[in-house]
């Protein structure tokens, strides 16, 4: 289809520099988990969004000296020739569909522990370590600041000689330039310090010094952090970090904007923010420029993205999120194909992967990461092996998902579900509060899988094993899901206290089945992730007053790794929610229950008229045991195989019951040699990696 002529303007050339962007779609600088371990699964994930229609690709934050190493945290070097070799097939992978390779070099300061090298932490003044751990940074004096700005340049030379085209000056997410720019972590008291312009004294000079070095042929981008969200004390974009962007205005080539990344402010959940939710702060840089801006804001809609342009907000569309989401939404959008975009739902499970240093991974779309590992592209699929049919039960996230995937590969598929609508868990998670993007995931593939011939979907319809076996496919997946537990049993409780002759006892399930809860409620949080406190938010927003009692050190600890942990705990303790940390349930009686501390073992007694569980889940497993209980009929019924995927084999997150439905889908009837990940190794008699 032709692209739809409201759009044209974000595929104008825009100039940067000396360089061009074929469009105004830029993948801005975001972590992959890949790094310098893993290579080859960089560069092609990099390749991807380039052929996906991004203008400009960049890479996650590139170290430009050993004393800036943040492992075990996957990031990437430019240290010497041997990272310049590493790095060199990435910008290959991008310029080969005519986009432009940028790269972000970085020095972490007082935020880079420097475990792997054990070089001393770096800063402008005397620091406490940033994470906690022994030991501090220290202060940079005239030498260090000249060897620092001879690294950089380095540095820059290296990204040159890799073959970028765009090379960053990084001063934002509190590393190293931007400690020199805020007054709160510049204590210096000679030209480096002091009043702004002291402050910002590195950052101009690291500019001057990239664009003396590479700015004939590469063009310098300035990332800078307009607001560090601390207060008047520190940078904001009413105050100082305003007045930053007046001072350098025209010495970068290209402003790429954000908010301060501590606590993931750059980078919130939909839970804690809508689209564009920067476009506030970051609005004036146009305005102080004639240089081009680019800032991100999870934008999924084309027309939203018209706007930031007309609206003169920024010359880019910037996207982290939403080409994770969808690395194909540029060229969706020039062939007309708008509506096929898979949006990013915010929940930020790609935090996750690198909070936990690991590769990338989206509940969206299942092939991100998997690009070079196993040779997964999200817009092609390898043909269907045979005629087979296949009936998939359950239209969760992995039912849906297998069903698309099977469909687009040729097979027959047929794919019933015992409720009215399609979505399973995401039916009932989407109605908590913040959580409506999610029901994207639903969305996306039900409205992909209506045109499909080769797909029946019967709703209301619950199987059991004689419908299964009478429907006749070759092939059976059953991804009927989970239940929460009524038994206590989480990950802290193994041996679950009796629940008989407690008062009112409810999980999740009873929750979004109607049920309503009595008298004092505690919510018990076993589980760690968002459901807990989401549902206390969900009661304390009804007005009812709630305790929250976990064996967790803080509210919803596993959000931790997707960057909300601060927003949540800061949301119900200003809606009055009170909590009981670290204790686990031990005893459960009629309007009262005990806990342990996990640390003493001492108990305390709480009012409760309503206990809600949230701790563990169980597979709706019936439907399989009793396929399984009959081989001779499934034999006798011409079913080949029966899976058990998502959920229903082992209870996860969306992401993870989304990845199963695509793996159970590319592997069908496939030989085992494409079932296993690829791995990036060192070669153990690798020569250059050998001293003398
Ligand atoms: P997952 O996250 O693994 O996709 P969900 O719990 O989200 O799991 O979805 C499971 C879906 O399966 C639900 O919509 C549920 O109604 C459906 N389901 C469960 N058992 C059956 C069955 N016997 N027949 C048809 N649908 C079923
Ligand atoms: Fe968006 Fe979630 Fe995918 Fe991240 S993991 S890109 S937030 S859908």
């Amino acid at each position: 289809m032709p692209r739809n002529p409201r759009y044209d303007i974000l595929f104008e050339p825009v100039r940067i520099g000396p360089v061009t962007a074929p469009n105004r779609f830029y993948q801005t600088p975001h972590a992959t988990g890949m790094g310098l371990a893993r290579p080859k699964a960089g560069a092609a994930l990099r390749g991807l969004k380039a052929e996906g229609g991004w203008g400009v690709v960049c890479t996650e934050y590139c170290s430009i000296h050993p004393s800036s190493d943040d492992s075990p945290y996957a990031y990437l070097s430019l240290w010497d020739e041997e990272d310049v070799k590493a790095l060199a097939p990435t910008v290959e992978a991008i310029q080969a569909h005519g986009a432009l390779a940028g790269i972000e070099l970085w020095h972490g300061g007082s935020h880079s522990p420097n475990r792997l090298t054990r070089e001393p932490m770096l800063s402008p003044s005397e620091h406490s370590a940033v994470f906690w751990q022994p030991g501090q940074a220290r202060a940079m004096d005239k030498a260090d600041i000249a060897a620092f700005r001879d690294w950089h340049r380095a540095a820059a030379l290296r990204a040159r000689r890799a073959g970028f085209d765009i090379v960053y000056v990084y001063a934002g997410h509190d590393y190293l330039p931007f400690q020199f720019l805020s007054p709160l972590t510049n204590q210096r008291s000679d030209e480096y310090g002091g009043p702004l312009e002291n402050r910002a004294r590195l950052l101009r000079e690291l500019l001057e010094d990239t664009k003396e070095a590479i700015g004939d042929r590469c063009a310098v981008a300035l990332r800078l952090a307009v607001d560090e969200l601390k207060g008047p004390k520190g940078i904001t974009s009413e105050g100082e970090g305003r007045e930053v962007v007046a001072m350098l205005a025209e010495l970068p080539d290209l402003w790429d904007v954000n908010l301060a990344g501590g606590n993931g402010n750059d980078s919130r959940s939909a839970r804690f923010s809508a689209e564009g939710y920067e476009e506030d702060s970051i609005a004036f840089v146009k305005s102080l420029t004639s240089k081009p801006v680019v800032s991100v804001g999870r934008f999924t809609s084309p027309d939203t993205m018209v706007g930031q342009i007309k609206r003169g907000i920024q010359d880019f569309i910037g996207a982290a999120r939403p080409s994770i989401a969808d690395p194909f939404l540029p060229r969706k959008i020039d062939e007309g194909r708008e509506d096929e975009i898979r949006e990013c739902i915010g929940c930020n499970i790609c935090r996750s992967a690198n909070n936990e240093g690991t590769p990338l991974r989206c509940t969206q779309n299942p092939t991100m990461g998997e690009e070079w590992r196993r040779g997964w592209h999200p817009e092609r699929i390898q043909p269907a092996r045979s005629e087979a049919r296949v009936l998939v039960v359950g239209a969760g996230p992995a039912g849906l998902e297998a069903t698309l995937a099977l469909a687009r590969r040729g097979y027959r598929v047929t794919l019933a579900e015992a409720g009215r609508a399609l979505g399973g868990r995401l039916l009932r998670d989407s109605t908590l509060p913040g959580l409506g993007t999610w029901i994207r995931v639903r969305d996306y593939r039900a409205q992909r899988l209506e045109p499909m011939a080769n797909v029946e979907v019967y709703r209301e319809s619950a199987l059991g094993a004689e419908d299964v076996r009478e429907l006749g496919a070759e092939h059976v997946v059953i991804a009927s899901g989970s239940r929460w537990r009524r038994d206590g049993v989480g990950g802290h409780v193994e041996t679950p206290p009796g629940l008989n002759g407690a008062g009112r006892v409810l999980t999740p399930d009873d929750i979004f089945a109607g049920q309503a809860p009595e008298g004092p409620l505690v919510v018990y949080d076993d589980d760690h992730y968002y459901m807990a406190g989401a549902l206390a938010e969900r009661f304390l927003l009804e007005g009812r007053e709630v305790t929250l009692v976990t064996p967790g050190t803080m509210l919803s600890t596993w959000t931790q790794m997707t960057d909300e942990q601060a927003f949540i705990q800061a949301r119900l303790m200003e809606l009055g929610l009170e909590t009981v940390l670290t204790h686990r349930l031990s005893a459960v009686g009629g309007q009262s229950i005990t806990v342990d501390c996990i640390y003493t073992g001492r108990q305390k007694t709480l009012a409760c008229g309503t206990l809600l569980l949230v701790t563990g889940r169980l597979p709706e497993r019936a439907l399989y045991d009793a396929l399984m209980a009959e081989p001779e009929a499934l034999k006798e019924a011409g079913i080949a195989s029966v899976t058990r995927i998502g959920d229903c084999l082992v209870p996860s997150s969306v992401a993870d019951a989304v990845h199963a439905g695509h793996r159970y889908a590319r592997e069908l009837e496939e030989p085992d040699s494409v079932k296993m990940p690829r791995r990036e190794r060192t070669t153990v008699l690798d020569p250059e990696g050998v001293r003398p």
